[in-house]
């Protein structure tokens, strides 16, 4: 037999493996070189959606990679040339926005120059208006903060084209709601959307609705 006629894993394009993505080649060699090998479970239910451009709504627990499952929808059509607020994360906590900043930033170091600027609370206004004066193409931060610099015209949000809301569960329940529909409104009404839940009660879906237009929804209740 020779070496054509051997079939080794690695050289199975299938459902799992990132390289069956329409990714840009700079972001596959960087998730190879990050050592992300497969897709995790939700990752490979919302991806294909997510890179078509369509709204989504996905479920699934802690822990089972939803980072990267708008991280690279953002990244794959971000301009790095265009200085511009091209995509807004909102999350519940100072922590959890480090920790989203953190991971964008990891999957986006093979893709030029790439500006992730963190808006929390907690933190002063005044280097926070300095940097977004500096400019920044991804704002992750919570929806207080986010409100602030929206009311005192120091955020531009209309050039959004993703609009995430990460733990969208754990944001409503925190009070938050007045103050994201506030934000959604300041994003152009002709952008993506994507929702993450760990749950998605009735009155969640019922708030949000209207963020959403078409959404595809996936829920994955097993481990990854
Ligand atoms: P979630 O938001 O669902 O809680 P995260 O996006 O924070 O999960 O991901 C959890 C951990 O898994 C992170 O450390 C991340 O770097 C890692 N991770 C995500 N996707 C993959 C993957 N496809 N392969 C390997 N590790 C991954
Ligand atoms: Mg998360």
């Amino acid at each position: 037999m020779t070496s054509t006629d051997t079939f080794t894993p690695e050289q199975q394009d299938d459902a799992t493996s990132f390289a069956s993505l329409a990714l840009t080649p700079a972001l596959l060699e960087n998730l190879d070189t990050l050592g992300y090998k497969e897709m995790t479970t939700i990752q490979a239910q919302s991806l294909p959606s997510v890179l078509a451009g369509r709204d989504l709504i996905a479920q699934a627990k802690t822990g089972s990679g939803k980072t990267a499952a708008f991280g690279l929808g953002i990244l794959n059509k971000l301009n790095p040339a265009w200085f511009a607020v091209q995509a807004l994360v909102l999350c519940p906590t100072r922590e959890l926005a480090d920790q989203v900043a953190n991971e964008l930033r990891r999957l986006a170091r093979s893709t030029g120059n790439v500006k992730v600027l963190v808006l929390t609370g907690g933190s002063p206004m005044r280097p926070q208006i300095a940097s977004l004066e500096h400019g920044a193409h991804i704002i992750v931060g919570t929806p207080g903060r986010v409100r602030d610099h929206l009311g005192r015209s120091t955020l531009d949000l209309s050039k959004v084209e993703t609009l995430v809301l990460d733990e969208a569960d754990r944001m409503t329940d925190m009070g938050f709601y007045d103050e994201i529909a506030g934000i959604v409104s300041a994003c152009p009404k002709r952008r993506q959307t994507l929702l993450f839940s760990a749950t998605y009660p009735d009155d969640i879906r019922r708030a949000t609705d209207s963020f959403l237009v078409d959404p595809v929804e996936v829920t994955v209740q097993a481990q990854h």
